[in-house]
């Protein structure tokens, strides 16, 4: 699989990730300037070879409007790990409002939760307390650095020193 680039903004927020090619454009550019590279990989021209960037920085500020992580179906089990936040079943999973929503209980990050078929249907009309069971983590709302770093863990391990401080949002 090809890695993906991190790219930083001046003040080193993260602005969203890139292909290896556009990487170097910007690179070449002088548009940006790499931070890390993957030391294991190289990319071979014709005639050179490059360093493999892991994260570049911009060199000029971009005002990027904060992009929030959509609310949906994909993003809440991605939060979740992929597991019921109930039993920790990683099967036949849906999405279950803490508060139900008959008990006024919105469709909100801090009110969804992964949750597999059996536990979504014993707790039924009830919060979690009426029904006996326990939450695995309190619901809450991750921030684009919050998925990088998932993702980095799992793929690029070279990102994390740069998301380390902003992973709490
Ligand atoms: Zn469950």
């Amino acid at each position: 699989m090809e890695k993906k680039v991190l790219v930083l903004n001046l003040d080193h927020s993260p602005v969203g990730i890139v292909n290896v090619q556009k990487a170097l454009v910007l690179t070449l550019l002088e548009k940006a300037a790499p931070l890390a590279n993957f030391d294991y990989l190289t990319i071979r021209t014709v005639d050179r070879n490059f360093a493999y960037p892991a994260v570049i920085r911009l060199h000029e500020y971009k005002n990027i409007p904060y992009k929030g992580v959509m609310l949906n179906r994909n993003n809440l089990y991605k939060r979740d790990q992929h597991a019921c936040q109930y039993c920790g079943a990683e099967k036949s999973l849906t999405l279950d409002h803490v508060v139900p929503r008959s008990k006024g209980g919105k469709t909100s990050w801090k009110n969804l939760v992964t949750a597999c078929h059996r536990c979504n249907t014993l707790k039924g009309d009830k919060t979690p307390e009426q029904a006996g069971m326990k939450l695995k983590i309190l619901p809450f709302r991750p921030t684009l650095a919050y998925f990088l770093a998932e993702y980095a863990e799992r793929h690029a391990e070279e990102w994390l020193p740069f998301l380390a401080a902003k992973t709490v949002g």
